[in-house]
């Protein structure tokens, strides 16, 4: 069973936008996954080995239980019934209680159709009378695996709660997570895909230097943090309302 499943539509995704919040889960002795839908072999840099290997490393970084990604085709991420049955044979192997989501309004139509793809994929997981066949071991690249996360059921389930990574949207967040302590961990696993971040000629003016990348990614979390008061933070946006049993045990000083 998982605690925390981030769903995302390329291999290092999870990484940039909510990778601090699965690392600092795990530390407080949460386990969690992630499902990257698709494998990176329309990059421009590297094949999809290369981006499997690196994918492993990070999710060692972010203590990672289970990590896998599906076989749809990278920059074809379609919200179909066929692609909402495979994220739903993962879910329903899984069973986690919170789902993490890219938001549904994204430059990159990928990240963009991983949003209501991934909610429906939900929805199907729990439809009692829809009879599933396990996962089949072609269309899923498992990367990491922890020994007790073998699938045990394949019978129907819902998550709990539907979370959206908000990292780059224009979007006010519902909720910051502190990762002031995941911080430098968490950059560490977006450098682990040497193959797009790492210093090198092949579609240069394409990509950024790794200086950049580190500046990128700490005013965004420097940025998020202020929000909250704290040193750096990864936005969410939650759909439902709020829910609170003492106002005064609310974080974030008002004045
Ligand atoms: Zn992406």
């Amino acid at each position: 069973m998982i605690d925390i499943l981030a769903i995302a539509a390329h291999r290092d995704d999870v990484e940039q936008t909510c990778g601090g919040t699965l690392l600092n889960a795990a530390e407080r002795g949460q386990k969690t996954a992630i499902l990257d839908l698709t494998r990176g072999e329309m990059g421009t840099r590297g094949t999809a080995e290369d981006r499997a290997r690196e994918a492993a490393e990070a999710a060692k970084l972010l203590k990672v239980s289970w990590r896998g990604a599906l076989d749809i085709p990278d920059t074809r991420v379609e919200n179909s019934y066929e692609n909402r049955l495979k994220i739903a044979r993962v879910i329903r192997m899984l069973r986690p209680r919170v789902i993490i989501l890219p938001y549904w309004e994204a430059r990159h139509p990928d990240h963009a159709k991983a949003s209501p793809l991934g909610y429906e994929a939900c929805f199907v997981a729990g439809l009692s009378k829809l009879d599933l066949s396990p996962v089949a071991p072609d269309s899923l690249s498992i990367t990491v695996s922890a020994n007790d996360q073998r699938p045990t059921t394949n019978d129907p389930f819902r998550p709990f709660k539907i979370l959206y990574a908000s990292l780059y949207a224009e979007v006010r967040p519902t909720f910051v997570v502190d990762i002031t302590e995941q911080f430098e961990t968490r950059l560490k696993s977006l450098l682990a895909y040497k193959s797009q971040y790492a210093q090198q000629q092949t579609g240069g003016e394409l990509f950024v230097p790794e200086q950049e990348i580190r500046t990128r990614l700490e005013t965004m979390a420097r940025f998020y943090g202020l929000l909250a008061g704290v040193e750096f933070a990864e936005p969410f946006v939650q759909k439902e309302v709020g829910l609170v049993k003492d106002l005064t045990a609310i974080p974030v000083q008002s004045i």
